[in-house]
């Protein structure tokens, strides 16, 4: 189960459903009470946008995950996005709103492995768009798409399909891409050794007709 990790030292972590980082008054208010109830250390912020709650023992885990609401990833596919026009006077372009019509529209998605999505309202790329499987950043002109991005162990820029073209144009342009990627894909391979591997000049004919 994805929202609750078996830890070295035996005790688990839960993981409440939060989108792009928002989290609710109400979520935020159950979690303190959780918190309090249990004597638990509290909570961690993660660089994926998520909020952790950390050492549950087994005995009060189902208590804690019943009490604290909705747990685990809504989508399958998470898209991380920067503030955007909800706060960044640079903002460009509505990234969190983006991000979150994106997550609905990957959702329909079986890809080989998982794959992580960021939107960015400017091209500062707060949200480090160009280094994720799938990238979109704004410009005042529309979006800039990018595919094949990696930030672990071996970082790999995205390589850019399409800029300036509309959300529509650059959600057209991310679907041909991972329908390329789901067909053309090793099990268990991620985009970016992918593209390396197939060469950036192949996935453009097949999604631009290049
Ligand atoms: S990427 Fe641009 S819009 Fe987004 S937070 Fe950074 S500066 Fe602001």
């Amino acid at each position: 189960m994805r929202a609750v990790k078996t830890r070295g030292d035996g005790s688990f972590t839960v993981v409440p459903q939060i989108s792009q980082g928002q989290i609710s008054a109400a979520q935020l208010a159950s979690i303190q009470r959780v918190i309090e109830e249990y004597g638990l250390p509290g909570i961690r912020i993660t660089a994926g946008q998520r909020v952790m709650i950390d050492g549950v023992s087994a005995d009060i885990l189902r208590e804690v995950v019943e009490k604290v609401g909705p747990v685990g990833d809504i989508f399958k596919h998470k898209v991380q996005a920067c503030l955007g026009m909800t706060g960044c006077k640079l903002a460009m372009q509505d990234s969190m709103g983006v991000a979150a019509r994106l997550e609905e529209f990957l959702k329909e998605y079986s890809l080989p492995t998982k794959l992580k999505s960021s939107v960015s309202g400017c091209s500062m790329c707060c949200a480090e768009s160009m280094i994720r499987d799938v990238g979109l950043v704004g410009r005042k002109t529309g979006w800039v798409v990018s595919f094949g991005g990696n930030g672990g162990k071996r970082v790999r820029q995205g390589d850019i399909l399409a800029q300036d073209v509309t959300e529509v144009e650059a959600f057209a342009i991310i679907g041909k891409s991972l329908d390329f990627y789901m067909k053309n894909a090793k099990v268990k391979e991620r985009t970016a050794r992918f593209v390396e591997r197939v060469g950036v000049d192949a996935i453009r004919e097949a999604v631009l007709g290049e």
